[in-house]
């Protein structure tokens, strides 16, 4: 798992698999841990990350109710999760999901865990809007399109983006609840690249602002390419066109065929 400081306030760490992101974040004696990674030693490791950083946890956020973004209360038991209204909603409408997919996962790659997951009580935080930490307050803003949930978090004193299942730098858009959301998300992300000094995709580490940018167009032109059923690799971004991405691809535009 990598760890790297985003600024003073923000770590953000990396997981072996899918490198899929969780943010920590700090003000004051308060922090936040956003997202999980997904393996059990990675999990392991986060409280005394934490503790060597001197941050202090009082609570998790998770982005959206994808299952490999809810796994924080494995690593910290007790805490509260805080999640946007339309992901409590999703949530409850899909009791167990999350903990069926990660044993399924867990199934497939032989990963043993000490406890079963156990999302407690789930908070569901008004998006837009805001979340008080330490002396400052969290900027919540709707993030759907790749899910029908979500929301993308805005760190303003540190200048970092949180955003979730977007400009990721590793994977091509999968707008799975709805291409129209998917963009009208971009542009509203798009809104604090001329303040972001750090982005941080749900997949692929933290990115500066200049390569937000450029992957917000390819992703834009990608969502176009898309809507033309263009097939791969011709539809993807340069350096987004392993098979991988062609399997997604390919995933995506099966799911607008049914919906034609
Ligand atoms: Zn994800």
């Amino acid at each position: 798992m990598r760890a790297i400081g985003a600024h003073e306030d923000v770590i953000v760490v990396e997981s072996r698999i899918w490198r899929t992101t969780a943010t920590i974040v700090r003000s004051g004696e308060e922090a936040f841990v956003i997202d999980s990674p997904v393996f059990p030693d990675e999990l392991e490791m986060l409280p005394s990350l934490l503790a060597q950083a001197h941050f202090h946890l009082s609570g998790l956020l998770a982005r959206h109710g994808d299952w490999d973004h809810l796994l924080g209360r494995l690593a910290f038991g007790g805490a509260a999760l805080g999640v946007a209204e339309t992901t409590a909603a999703r949530l409850r409408a899909t009791p167990g999901e999350a903990q069926r997919e990660l044993r399924d996962f867990d199934d497939r790659f032989y990963v043993e865990r000490p406890a079963p997951l156990a999302l407690g009580s789930v908070e569901a935080l008004p998006v837009p809007g805001y979340c008080g930490l330490g002396e400052h307050e969290l900027e919540l803003h709707p993030a759907d399109g790749h899910t029908i949930d979500g929301m993308a978090i805005w760190i303003p004193w540190a200048r970092v983006l949180v955003c979730g299942d977007y400009l990721s730098p590793v994977e091509i858009p999968t707008p799975a609840a709805s291409v129209d959301a998917y963009l009208a998300t971009l542009e509203r992300l798009e809104q604090f690249l001329d303040l972001a000094v750090h982005v941080v995709p749900g997949h692929g580490g933290a990115v500066d602002a200049d390569t937000a940018r450029r992957l917000l167009e390819e992703d834009r032109a990608y969502l176009t390419a898309l809507g033309a059923r263009l097939p791969a690799p011709a539809a993807l971004p340069q350096g987004r066109r392993d098979p991988e991405q062609r399997r997604l691809h390919a995933a995506n535009l099966a799911r607008l065929e049914d919906l034609d």
